[in-house]
């Protein structure tokens, strides 16, 4: 049985090389390949280049016990990265049928009768390779097992799209790579907000301090906090499914000292916790966003199911939209100015007028870099939410550049949104 303790990441493609397109392949991968339990202490991009693809492979095959290699395994005359894997293992290529027949299948679904010559390459497949269908384009994958310098080292080969890609190694590849991997991870992510990193870390340092396994470590996100919990483990140890599981004794601790601020115990981000609280409770929700400009609409439209409970926005950037369409009275924008709490509650409830939701939500602030002045620095943002029970406030003072002034203040946005549905 085969025993894969490290990993590294290979992604091919002289765009990458050249900066056209960021590398989110190889950062993916690596947190997936953490969450396996697997070290991974490289990670490499190649051109197009064989000679240099191969030189990269034995590299890899060198010192890692997994290789996962991304693109390249296109129809084009530079996608060489199968047959470049072939001579690495030193295998002939071969036709592989079932991908043939997929191939076929996928043009005639496209109404397309006629292959294109160069496709029917991307079913030429490495000798004894395990073939990864893929069920999202026309490239296929593969695991190709094989000894380099006395080590066992097995590749898999993916295709450089991100969606072909990560289905391909979620729904395919993990489970091979689980069975051959000697530990195993539970992890939990402890989502929380409206607590500074540095405050969460000081009251959890004890447990910080005192771990071994499970063990708990912050790690950076903007606007907010989080916090993973993991145990290791091991197949040594005996059946991993007889093993306790400590981490919900470590969780209660947490939540017994930081609880008001943990938004989720999972992998759901903000929108989607509030997309589903809406749900739950058969709520509508609209945003009235200025400074924001559709950033939580577009937070919340990324969730199937968004449209039963979001109405819509008004993106009131200018002040005629706020007084024309969100009914906020000049006398507002005159005596408070369009960044103030009280501008905020009119924009919110003119909102929630107009759209008709059970809830509205409304941002306004300065993003700067111009536009703060000394009563209302850069970074001052408003919120209002309003509902049948009336309507709460909540004022922010954002630190960063405006992209960043921008994504707090959504995030803050959608907080206060959960807050009135708890
Ligand atoms: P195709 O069949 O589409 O040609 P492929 O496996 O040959 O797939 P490439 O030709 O290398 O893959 O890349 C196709 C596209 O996939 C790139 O233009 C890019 O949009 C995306 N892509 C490739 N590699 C990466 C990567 N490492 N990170 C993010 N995106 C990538």
């Amino acid at each position: 049985m085969k025993n894969i303790r490290s990993g590294e990441i290979l992604c091919v493609g002289t765009e990458l090389l050249v900066g056209q397109i960021v590398n989110t392949n190889a950062s993916w991968l690596a947190r997936r390949l953490s969450l396996l339990g697997i070290s991974s202490y490289y990670q490499t991009v190649v051109g197009d280049n064989p000679a240099r693809m191969l030189e990269a492979m034995k590299v890899a095959s060198s010192r890692s016990d997994l290789v996962v290699v991304t693109g390249g395994l296109g129809p084009t005359a530079d996608d060489l990265t199968m047959s470049v894997a072939a001579k690495m293992a030193e295998r002939k290529m071969q036709i592989h049928l079932p991908s043939r027949e997929a191939i076929s299948e996928i043009f005639r679904k496209m109404g397309r009768t006629e292959v294109t010559e160069n496709n029917w390459k991307q079913a030429m497949m490495p000798e004894g390779a395990f073939v990864l269908p893929n069920n999202n384009g026309t490239a296929p994958g593969a695991v190709i097992e094989y000894s380099f310098e006395g080590r066992e080292v097995t590749m898999i080969l993916l295709p450089g799209p991100p969606s072909e890609m990560q289905p391909m190694f979620v729904d395919q590849a993990e489970p091979w790579i689980r069975q051959h991997v000697p530990t195993s991870f539970k992890h939990l992510f402890v989502r929380m907000i409206g607590i500074g990193e540095s405050k969460a870390e000081t009251m959890l340092l004890d447990l910080i301090d005192g771990q071994n396994n499970p063990t708990i470590a912050p790690y950076a996100s903007e606007g907010e906090v989080i916090f993973r919990i993991s145990q290791l483990f091991d197949k040594n140890d005996g059946d991993i499914t007889k093993q306790p599981d400590l981490t919900a004794e470590l969780l209660a601790e947490v939540r017994n000292r930081l609880g008001e601020f943990i938004y989720e115990v999972g992998d759901r981000k903000m929108p989607e916790v509030v997309k589903d609280m809406l749900h739950a409770q058969r709520k509508t929700i609209s945003f009235a966003e200025s400074c924001t400009a559709g950033l939580l609409s577009d937070a919340i439209a990324q969730y199937p199911g968004a449209s039963e409970v979001f109405k819509g926005a008004i993106i009131a950037y200018d002040n005629d939209i706020k007084t024309n369409i969100l009914n906020v009275s000049s006398d507002i924008l005159t005596e408070y100015g369009a960044v103030s709490e009280q501008c905020a509650i009119a924009m919110a409830t003119g909102c929630r007028d107009v759209m008709k939701t059970d809830l509205a939500i409304s941002v306004t602030g300065i993003a700067g870099p111009d536009g703060g002045s000394e009563e209302k620095p850069l970074g001052t943002v408003w919120l209002a939410a309003a509902s049948a029970d009336g309507v709460v406030t909540r004022k922010l003072h954002l630190a960063g550049n405006r992209g960043r002034i921008r994504r707090v203040s959504a995030l803050q946005a959608l907080d206060l949104a959960r807050r009135q549905l708890l």
